[in-house]
């Protein structure tokens, strides 16, 4: 069974265009393109193994929207990636985890994801991401 990694780091942002300089030139992360998902623009960059998603929303009723309009921008959530994401929610479920996606879908990168809701993981929203 392979351990269980940081997939990536979702940042809610206003304007994606804003930041890229800072990420990019200032602290020297690399462009990583991704495709855009969930009413969202997705902007990746990476550090070393690390990967940052720079989330913009492009409508008013998407998720990021009403994250930033609720809380401000800031860190949306943290994806793990899991050996096995059936057998991850099955865990979950029996340890009292309420779960936003109750069985996988499939993501932006063609893997299987699943959400679990920041009520019961200290009030970090938390993606899943099968290897
Ligand atoms: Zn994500």
């Amino acid at each position: 069974m392979r351990q269980t990694r940081i997939a990536h780091v979702g940042i809610a942002v206003k304007r994606i265009d804003a930041l890229i300089p800072f990420y990019r030139d200032v602290l020297g992360l690399t462009d990583a393109p991704l495709d855009d998902s969930d009413g969202a623009r997705i902007a990746g960059l990476t550090a070393g193994d690390s990967l940052i998603e720079l989330l913009e929303p492009v409508d008013d009723g998407s998720p990021i929207a009403k994250f930033i309009e609720k809380r401000g921008p800031g860190i949306h959530h943290i994806c793990f990636t899991v050996d096995d994401i059936d057998a991850t929610l099955a865990r979950c479920r029996q340890a009292g985890i309420t779960l936003i996606d109750e069985t996988p879908r499939m993501g932006a990168e063609g893997k299987r994801i699943a959400f679990l809701h920041p009520k019961s993981t200290g009030g970090i929203l938390i993606e899943l991401s099968e290897y």
